[in-house]
């Protein structure tokens, strides 16, 4: 290595951790979210960042970002949000056992903007070629639909992204593709009437959800990665009553365009058997998926060099789950998973590995003077 390996301070990334911790932040708390990322725009400027508040709630920070320049920034993506809501600190409150840190919203991600910024104290004002953009989304929980277009605009001005998400669960691999997401609301509507003395005057909506639900899940291609779930459906009015309403919401995740579109047209080209029985269909592909390209993998080979100078194996793989990565990789060269080691996100045991903490906060440090 041409660098002294960065000293990490464990106990200052745990002090900056709680500050972020403490701030509870759901999607769904804007103010909340806002307070999360005064505290990080504070470190920005700090270290010199030139910051913009943009539409929606999204922030960018450009750290030697020159306007104009022929050399494009590193984007880095991170989020303030998390799936908790506020209160929730007084059950599965911040607490030390052992190597594991637990607190809500401490994997995903407040731990992955935390080393982010010690990463970029230690680069010491020497931005890489480009300088770095760091855009910090309020809503990535929920699909980052106020922060999509920011990311995407990102993206078409830098050279490549990485992702401080958690790597995969309780590991050291990092993710070098996610699965697409999509979601779909399809609404029937049939013709009440009495169950026990008219049935024929009647037309089922639940009748036409329950074949829908059956001849739409069979669209998955598991092989392919192509899940299609129905997780909730409603109907009728009164258990004597032939249904005239019923809804059901499908979860679809892909792992090429080609499946997206495949399944996409078959949703909204199903049609109830019984005529009188009418569907609509809302909804679709949310985000498109992240495919493992060459330029993702040659910038995982660079951080798996870098872990290895460091002492420790990187590996890699593609997730089911999405990120705001899925907007970026069908850009520019995408690394995700960038951010503290741990386990159990979205649960009761969310947990950050104190041990291995340190060594990811070097191995982004080192991948960001290199990249
Ligand atoms: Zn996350």
């Amino acid at each position: 290595m041409t660098h002294t390996t960065p000293s990490v301070d464990l106990q200052a990334l745990m002090a900056d951790l709680k500050v972020l911790t403490d701030l509870e932040s759901p999607s769904t708390d804007p103010a909340a979210i806002q307070h999360v990322m005064d505290v990080v725009e504070g470190w920005a400027r700090d270290l010199g960042a030139e910051t913009h508040a943009l539409g929606g709630g999204t922030r960018v920070f450009h750290f030697g970002v020159q306007p104009g320049a022929t050399e494009r920034p590193i984007l880095v993506l991170t989020h303030a949000d998390t799936v908790w809501p506020r209160g929730t600190l007084d059950s599965m409150p911040w607490r030390v056992d052992g190597q594991r840190l637990h607190g809500p919203g401490t994997y995903d991600m407040k731990a992955g903007i935390v080393g982010l910024f010690h990463a970029l104290r230690a680069l010491q004002g020497q931005w890489p070629r480009g300088g770095v953009t760091v855009l910090l989304s309020p809503d990535e929980e929920i699909g980052s639909p106020s922060s999509r277009d920011h990311i995407e605009r990102a993206a078409h001005e830098a050279r490549v992204a990485l992702v401080v998400e958690p790597p995969v669960a309780d590991t050291h691999a990092l993710k070098t593709g996610r699965k697409g997401t999509g979601s779909y609301l399809l609404t029937f509507t049939g013709v009440a009437s009495h169950a026990g003395n008219k049935p024929g005057e009647g037309a089922s909506a639940i009748t036409a959800a329950a074949h829908a639900t059956l001849e739409l899940q069979a669209l998955a291609r598991p092989d392919e990665g192509t899940t299609v779930s129905v997780g909730l459906i409603r109907g009728g009015s009164a258990v004597n009553v032939i249904p005239a309403h019923a809804t059901l919401e499908i979860d679809l995740r892909v792992s090429t365009l080609a499946e997206a579109d495949r399944v996409d047209a078959a949703v909204r080209a199903w049609t109830p058997r019984d005529p009188r029985v009418t569907v609509q269909v809302a909804g679709g592909l949310n985000r498109p998926p992240f495919e493992q390209g060459a330029g993702t993998l040659a910038l995982f080979e660079q951080a798996r060099e870098v872990a290895r100078e460091l002492g420790f194996d990187l590996t890699h793989t593609v997730v089911g789950g999405g990120s705001d990565g899925n907007f970026t990789a069908p850009i520019i060269p995408t690394l995700d998973g960038l951010g503290a080691p741990g386990d159990g996100a979205h649960a009761q045991h969310e947990h950050v590995r104190l041990d291995r903490w340190p060594d990811h906060v070097r191995l982004l440090t080192e991948l960001l003077r290199r990249v």
